[in-house]
C-alpha cells in the first residue's frame, strides 16, 4: 500500500509562484512514478501581496493548512514595498518556525568537482558540510519588540536550555546519518563567542554536555569570526555546524555565496514535530514575473523534503528519490549548459526545471 503524505504549500510573493509551480510539478511526476508513496498539495494563502490585498499576512486557515501536513512546502515571502505599520517586512516564514517550533534551520552547503564556487578549491576537493541555525530564539527573540527611544535601542539575545538540548540532539542525529552515509567524519562544531558572552559560554556548556552522550562522534568548538574566515579558507574541513540564530543567518549567506550565490542554497526549518522547507533566498522581486528565476533552490528544498519524510516515515524509495532529484539538480548545474542568468547562462524557469526532469526521467 502506498503511503500517502499532505504537503502544505506556500506559494509566497515576488519569483515565490514561478519556481514552486515547476517544484511541485517535479513532485507529482516523481510521485506518480513511485510504488511506495503518494503527495498531494495544500495551496495556503499567506504572504506580503496577500497582507496588501486582506490585511491579514498568515490567515489561521493556512496556519490549520500547515500544522495539519506532514510538510510545509514554502517559496520566497516577502516584499519590500509591502509593510507592516511599524515599518517592518511581512514574514510569515518567521512567524511559522516560531509557531510551530522549528527550532533547526539546516543549511548544506556542497560544491560538488565541476560546479562553480567564488574559492579556487585545491585540486579534487569538494565541500560538502551542514551549517545548522536555532531558528527560534537567540537574537531574534525580540524581532519587532526592540525597545527604540531617542538615545538609546535594546534587544534582548535569549537561548533557552530547553531548545538549546533540543538544538544539539538534532546536530549529533544529522552528524551521525552523514558519517553512516559516508558523507563526513561524524563531527559536530559548536559555533559561538563564548569568550566573550556569557549566554555563549552557556550555550557551549549545554553542547558539551550533549557531546559526551556521544562518545563515538567528534565534537569541537569554534568562535563566530574564526568559523567565517575558515569557511573562506578551508570549507571542506567542516561537517556539521551548529550556530545561534543571527550567527546562523549570517554564515548561511556566506555559505550560498561559497556555492555561486543564493540560487543553488536550499534550506529546511525542521522541529520534533513539524518541518519546513524553501530556498534561502528572498522573493527577488527585481527579476519577477519574467519568468528568468533560477528554480534550483526550491528544487533542491523539495529533495530535503524528500529525504525528511522517508527517514521519518521509514520509506527508502522515498530517501533515494531524494537523492536522485539532488544528482538530477547537480548535473543540470555541471553540464552548464541549461543555467539561469544568476548562473552565467540564459535559460528561463521552465527550461532549467525541464533539464531536471530530463536528468531524472530521460537519462
Ligand atoms: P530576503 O531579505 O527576503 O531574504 P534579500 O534582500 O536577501 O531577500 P533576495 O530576494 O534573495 O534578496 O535577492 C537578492 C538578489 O539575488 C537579487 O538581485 C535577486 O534577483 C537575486 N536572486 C535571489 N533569488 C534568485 C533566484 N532564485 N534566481 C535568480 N536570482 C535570484
Amino acid at each position: 500500500m502506498k503511503h500517502s503524505f499532505e504537503i502544505a504549500v506556500f506559494e509566497g510573493d515576488g519569483i515565490g509562484p514561478e519556481i514552486i509551480a515547476p517544484t511541485v510539478d517535479i513532485l507529482r511526476r516523481m510521485a506518480a512514478a513511485s510504488n511506495t508513496y503518494s503527495l498531494t498539495f495544500t495551496n495556503a494563502p499567506a504572504g506580503a501581496a496577500h497582507y496588501r490585498e486582506t490585511g491579514e499576512s498568515l490567515p489561521e486557515t493556512s496556519m490549520a493548512v500547515a500544522r495539519r501536513a506532514d510538510a510545509i512546502l514554502l517559496s520566497a515571502m516577502g516584499l519590500p514595498s509591502v509593510r507592516y505599520a511599524d515599518g517592518t517586512e511581512i514574514s510569515p516564514q518567521i512567524d511559522l518556525r516560531k509557531a510551530l517550533v522549528l527550532f533547526a534551520g539546516v543549511r548544506p552547503v556542497t560544491v560538488r568537482s565541476g560546479q562553480f564556487t567564488p574559492l579556487k578549491l585545491p585540486e579534487g576537493r569538494e565541500i560538502d558540510f551542514v551549517l545548522i541555525r536555532e531558528s527560534t530564539e537567540g537574537l531574534f527573540y525580540t524581532q519587532g519588540r526592540g525597545e527604540v527611544t531617542r538615545d538609546e535601542a535594546r534587544e534582548t539575545l535569549l537561548i533557552t536550555r530547553d531548545i538549546s538540548e533540543k538544538l544539539f540532539r538534532f546536530a549529533f542525529a544529522l552528524a551521525r546519518a552523514r558519517k553512516e552515509a559516508r558523507r563526513g567524519p561524524g563531527r559536530v562544531t559548536c559555533v559561538d563567542k563564548a569568550n566573550v558572552f556569557r549566554a555563549f559560554a552557556f550555550f557551549r556548556e549545554i553542547f558539551d554536555a550533549e557531546a559526551a552522550r556521544h562518545p563515538d562522534l567528534i565534537a569541537d568548538h569554534a568562535y563566530v569570526d574564526a568559523t567565517a574566515l575558515w569557511m573562506v579558507q578551508k570549507p571542506w574541513e567542516f561537517d556539521v555546524l551548529v550556530t545561534e540564530n543571527m550567527f546562523g543567518d549570517i554564515l548561511s549567506d556566506l555559505g550560498a555565496g561559497l556555492m555561486g550565490g543564493l540560487g543553488l542554497a536550499p534550506s529546511a526549518d525542521i522541529g520534533l514535530d513539524h518541518a519546513l522547507f524553501q530556498p534561502c533566498h528572498g522573493s527577488a522581486p527585481d527579476i519577477a514575473g519574467k519568468g528568468v528565476a533560477n528554480p534550483l533552490a526550491m528544487i533542491l528544498s523539495a529533495a530535503m523534503m524528500l529525504d525528511w519524510l522517508g527517514l521519518r516515515h521509514d520509506n527508502p524509495a522515498m530517501v533515494s528519490d531524494a537523492a536522485r532529484l539532488r544528482s538530477a539538480a547537480d548535473q543540470v548545474v555541471a553540464d552548464r549548459r541549461v543555467l539561469t542568468r544568476d548562473l552565467g547562462g540564459t535559460a528561463s524557469t521552465d527550461e532549467v526545471a525541464r533539464a531536471v526532469l530530463d536528468a531524472l526521467f530521460v537519462a
